[in-house]
């Protein structure tokens, strides 16, 4: 018996089309895992389909996670199809930059649109009555170490990443009665899609200074992904309302 196996539990992941998201997908399917990818792009859900084990078992779901009332349609078509489910990973999320001086609400509804309100609400749908198996299961939310300690021009990015940390403790409360673990993960700096053209990565020096804040460099998506089989597994029954850290360091200062 493997403790970390997924074997026969189906699998929701959101952002599958790209980086951390991506990863997990190709990850849980080694483990055994049905999985129901989602994001916004057809082809490059397709392109990470072509990367996961058993391919003709999982189901691909183009859509805009912002477009509540889509997502609560599409989730009910596939728990009908395929339900229910075990796992839930909200990965799904954008980043912001942002002086003080340069927000408003416009660039707010959208970063608390896009990591915050559309991971609960999907969360909610998976959570509806007969979705969800009766053996319970675990959801996680992608965070950021952005939610916990801070950086110039990040505050839109760590009010959002910080609801997540907060929210979960309190799903965790309301959902163990269905034997639902709720938990975070909060990664480090991981060079994806989210950040390959921002200063911090593109300028040499600027790059290096961040890459020297987590003692052990710079992640990788297979470690974030590794975080999830845990939590997603039997091996973390126990587990409910935690944030894991996975930041090679970066707050162990
Ligand atoms: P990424 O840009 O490679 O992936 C983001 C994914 O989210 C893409 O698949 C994109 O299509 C999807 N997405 C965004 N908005 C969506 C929407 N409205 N509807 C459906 N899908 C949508 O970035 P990543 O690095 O893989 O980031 C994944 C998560 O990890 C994010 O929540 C991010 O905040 C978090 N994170 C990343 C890092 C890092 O350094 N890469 C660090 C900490 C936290």
């Amino acid at each position: 018996m493997n403790p970390f196996s997924l074997e026969g539990k189906i699998i929701i992941i959101t952002g599958a089309s790209s980086g951390i998201g991506q990863q997990c997908a190709i990850s849980c399917s080694q483990m055994g895992a049905r999985v129901v990818l989602i994001a916004r792009n057809a082809l490059r859900l397709q392109e990470t389909l072509n990367k996961m084990d058993n391919r003709g078992v999982h189901v691909v779901c183009p859509l805009d996670l912002t477009d509540y009332n889509k997502v609560s349609e599409v989730i009910s078509e596939i728990a009908k199809k395929i339900g229910p489910f075990h796992g839930l990973i909200n990965c799904a999320g954008m980043s912001s930059i942002n002086l003080l001086d340069f927000t408003n609400i416009d660039k707010l509804n959208q970063i608390f649109s896009t990591n915050v309100f559309s991971s609960f609400l999907l969360t909610k749908e998976v959570c509806k009555k007969g979705r969800f198996s009766k053996e319970g299961g675990a959801i996680i939310f992608i965070s950021s170490i952005m939610g916990i300690v801070g950086d110039s021009a990040k505050s839109l990015y760590s009010m959002t990443k910080g609801a997540l940390i907060s929210g979960v403790k309190s799903l965790a409360c309301e959902l163990a009665h269905k034997k639902i673990r709720v938990n975070c993960i909060s990664p480090g700096a991981i060079i994806t899609p989210i950040n390959e053209d921002l200063s911090y990565i593109t300028d040499h020096e600027e790059r290096k200074l961040l890459e020297q804040k987590h003692l052990l460099g710079f992640g990788e998506t297979t470690d974030i992904a590794n975080a999830c089989i845990f939590l997603l597994s039997d091996a973390a029954r126990w587990v409910t309302g935690s944030n894991l850290i996975v930041d090679g360091g970066y707050t162990a200062k």
